[in-house]
């Protein structure tokens, strides 16, 4: 029998276990601070357990569920790409980011995606499998290790690798919450941002949970027939019910949104997306983020232009919209969500 992810483990069953194998209370604390507080990812480590206990939990456990098998760093050293072999092969890839005093680690929370949009690497391999909650923090941990060498921490997740979190809700919060939990890793919940596709149920979910998240939504278009044509889960969930469902969000959080915008030249890159756009994002608490296009193997459309991404911009700024054109970095290392993974597999 394959051994399980110690990561999946919450506290309260590693305590539970623990009592089970006649081991004092204190232990399930030991183990959970070496795992999330000294990020210890092979029993040996634990030598403040006695060694009968580290046999056991080598036993019954798998520590290191993440293999590297290819690391592209970008020629400015900033962004370092790593793709991942999982324990049952499958491939995912999770993208640090430096930025001035900031370290965000960018994860994957399936392997491939259901969602299908056209321009995206992840959405051209399909869907394979939901990653399990274990599977997603030890891809935080593995880069917090790395820091840890460095004397260094990670400060930001963004939850914007392969894979739409609100198709995995469960794992993807059972991660989040593990992360940020007060006696483990202890990141903030305001360091993290979550990306959708636009899942309502799942959004509407979100805000009633009211966790500190940051929630970011990819919107690419105004209307409903270019959205459709680019994001085909734009079908099921129209642009008007998804606004309104962040209308709700802000209302209830008081939190401001992010809608996330590929800018692709002539299609969704013009002044009028961009006066369409301003019309629906009227008295909403947002952002918006624009991004030149990452281009794909299976994707025509090209990036945006320098001059069409600066109107686009000015535009949204005329009508009192934030709108940020972001530097399409690590582009060299094909930094774009699912192109290395898929790159391997289309070798
Ligand atoms: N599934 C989630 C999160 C992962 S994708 C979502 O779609 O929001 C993270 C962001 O990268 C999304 O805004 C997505 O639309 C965008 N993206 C995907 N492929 C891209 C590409 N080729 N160029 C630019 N942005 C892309
Ligand atoms: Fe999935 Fe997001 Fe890619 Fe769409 S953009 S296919 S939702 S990962």
């Amino acid at each position: 029998m394959a051994a399980s992810l110690i990561y999946d483990s919450r506290l309260s069953e590693l305590t539970t276990l623990l009592a089970l194998w006649d081991e004092p209370g204190y232990r399930a604390t030991q183990v959970w601070q070496g795992l999330y507080q000294h990020f210890w990812d092979s029993p040996e480590q634990f030598t403040n357990l006695p060694v009968h206990l580290r046999q056991k939990l080598a036993g019954e456990f798998c520590f290191a569920p993440l293999h590297p098998v290819t690391i592209l760093t970008s020629s400015d050293h900033q962004t370092v790409k790593t793709l991942f072999n999982l324990m049952d092969g499958q491939a995912i890839e999770t993208v640090l980011m430096h930025y001035k005093e900031r370290r965000t680690i960018c994860i994957s929370t399936q392997v491939g995606c259901a969602m299908g949009c056209v321009f995206c690497a992840t959405g051209q391999m399909g869907f394979k499998r939901n990653l399990s909650s274990g599977e997603i923090v030890a891809q935080v941990l593995y880069y917090a290790r790395l820091f840890r060498e460095e004397g260094a921490g990670i400060t930001n997740v963004v939850v914007m690798g392969m894979g739409e979190p609100f198709h995995n809700y469960e794992n993807t919060m059972e991660a989040v919450d593990r992360l940020n939990d007060t006696d483990g890793f202890s990141l903030g919940a305001r360091r993290f941002t979550v990306s959708t596709v636009g899942l309502i149920p799942a959004i509407l979910r979100f805000t009633r949970e009211k966790r500190q998240i940051n929630l970011a939504i990819s919107l690419h278009a105004a209307d409903d027939t270019l959205r459709a044509s680019m994001l085909p889960i734009n079908n099921a969930y129209p642009i008007d019910d998804l606004l309104a469902a962040c209308h709700d969000y802000v209302r209830t959080t008081r939190r401001r949104i992010t809608f996330e915008w590929a800018l692709v030249n002539g299609i969704n890159d013009t002044p009028e997306q961009a006066h369409l756009l301003a019309g629906k994002l009227k008295g909403l608490l947002c952002h918006v983020n624009a991004i030149p296009l990452n281009p794909t193997k299976g994707y025509s459309g090209e990036a945006t232009t320098k001059s069409h991404a600066n109107a686009f911009k000015q535009i949204l700024n005329g009508y009192h919209i934030p709108c940020t054109i972001r530097l399409r970095r690590g582009i060299d290392i094909q930094a774009g969500c699912g192109q290395l993974a898929s790159n391997e597999i289309n070798k």
